[in-house]
């Protein structure tokens, strides 16, 4: 079958047990036209599904751009099969929902309510919305939701557009402690990202913000899959505001949600009058028109789709698996002597901080890339430079989608730490990072190491289904 480790951030395909039955109940507009019956016909969470064109998108449309976009995403899918570890963070996406954003939804970009002629799209950015708080359990009196941000970033963008003026102040957790650039990330000597460009960042390393009447937004991108699928706490108890990429665990299309509180936010004691929130109005403007201009409808069909998958027992059956795999993941890791930022995880990835074992991240990525195993090099606490942070990030979906079990994961753990001690033993030989690069394509010695290394890594990779691809 097919062989690459994807412990990284290109997922595979999720085929959820939908049936052509599951997809008649949805908008006739959502319909493909055309599509071949083997793509409808997936049965588990991590079935195949035999189609390229669920890569990039249903390739609907003329026949000259067909061919290239098609062969662009068996290739990209058969070296995802060879490559057995990648680090698993982000999205699996559905065959479903690939149709969906690949679909004449896309022709109608008209910005809804705006426009006329879109009572079509209305009715699927409805949709989504009702299916977007249902999948988190929030009742509409009390949540409100956007789904028209493009992608997490412009969410994240949207909010401090609502709710601040030009140089007030954000907190957010620091980029090298696991926060996100858009969280306000500045460096001592440069403002890197535009929300600490056009704010006033002041990174916070962790505590508190109800006494200070700060709103609290909880940027839930990474783990909104296993959230909806309930294995791990809710941010929604504690937040004002969550908002979300619709592209990792929660493996939809690229996309992004706003979710905000709603209804009576206290009672004043003097004169016992409710005070509402009023996030709603200034939130939905912010989205349109200040920051984003029409909506992509076929990216909002294709996330109502994702979100009516979260919600069946078949999602939460893979967040679990994920869950296991990750935690088989990390003692693996920890019985090798090897130390994980937090100590463990309880969710679906593993930081691992190598520079208790004198490397980093970079060059521990470089080796793994050369054995066909797809990590992703990241910051740790402490860390000074994004080239050569000193974390690798290891993540559990990709793999769980290819039926990785946790056995099959402590093997993955063995290949790492293979690899991780070629890259010791040369960075001991070699100075910088690009030294240590061309080394390891330059020694005939390592580059045969390298090679019997990424043999047995795809050979045990191939083992495994890889969704929407025969061949590996
Ligand atoms: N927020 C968090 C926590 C993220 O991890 C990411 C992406 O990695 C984003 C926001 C931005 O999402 P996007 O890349 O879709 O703009």
């Amino acid at each position: 079958m097919s062989g690459v480790l994807g412990l990284a951030s290109q997922a595979e395909p999720f085929r959820p047990a939908l049936s052509p039955a599951d997809d008649a109940t949805e908008p006739h507009c959502l319909h493909q036209t055309g599509v071949p019956a083997a793509v409808r016909a997936g049965r588990r969470w991590n079935g195949l599904c035999r189609d390229g064109g669920s890569w990039s998108g249903w390739p609907f449309g003329l026949s000259t751009a067909r061919q290239p976009r098609l062969r662009l995403g068996k290739q990209t899918g058969a070296g995802q099969a060879r490559r057995a570890c990648r680090t698993v963070i982000l999205r699996c996406g559905s065959c479903c929902r690939g149709r969906r954003t690949g679909s004449v939804v896309a022709w109608s970009s008209l910005p809804q309510r705006y426009y006329g002629g879109a009572e079509v799209v209305d009715e699927i950015e409805l949709l989504c919305q009702r299916r977007a708080l249902e999948a988190f359990d929030l009742d509409p009196a009390q949540w409100g939701v956007n789904v028209q941000p493009y992608s997490g970033s412009p969410a994240n963008l949207a909010v401090y557009t609502a709710l601040l003026q030009p140089h007030d102040r954000i907190m957010g957790l620091d980029l090298p402690d696991g926060g996100h650039l858009t969280h306000g990330y500045m460096s001592d000597v440069k403002r890197i990202s535009a929300t600490s460009i056009f704010f006033e960042s002041m990174p916070y390393k962790l505590n508190v913000c109800d006494e200070v009447k700060a709103h609290l937004l909880a940027d839930m991108a990474h783990i909104s899959g296993l959230v909806a699928a309930k294995v791990i706490p809710s941010p929604f108890k504690h937040a004002d505001i969550v908002t979300t990429t619709t592209h990792k665990t929660l493996r939809g299309a690229r996309s992004g949600l706003i979710f905000y509180r709603k209804g009576v936010k206290a009672v004043d004691p003097k004169t016992g009058r409710e005070i509402p929130y009023t996030f709603e109005d200034r939130i939905n403007f912010a989205v349109f028109p200040s920051l984003q201009g029409g909506p992509h409808n076929h990216a909002i069909a294709a996330v109502a789709v994702a979100l009516k998958q979260a919600c069946t027992p078949m999602f939460r059956e893979y967040s679990l698996q994920v869950l296991k795999n990750a935690r088989a993941m990390a003692d693996a890791l920890l019985e090798r002597g090897y130390s994980l930022v937090s100590g463990g995880t309880d969710n679906h990835l593993v930081l691992v901080d190598l520079r208790p074992k004198g490397l980093d991240g970079a060059r521990a990525e470089r080796v793994l890339e050369l054995v066909s195993i797809t990590a992703n090099k990241n910051t740790c606490p402490g860390d000074r430079s994004a080239i050569t942070p000193g974390g690798l990030r290891l993540g559990a979906p990709a793999l769980t989608s290819r039926q990785f079990r946790e056995d099959d994961f402590r093997r993955v753990v063995d290949f790492i730490d293979e690899g991780v001690n070629i890259g010791l033993e040369v960075k001991t030989k070699t100075a910088k990072l690009q030294d240590f690069k061309s080394f390891l394509l330059k020694d005939s010695e390592t580059s045969q190491r390298l090679a019997d290394l990424r043999q047995r890594v795809e050979q045990f990779a191939r083992g495994f289904p890889m969704p929407g691809f025969d061949e590996h």
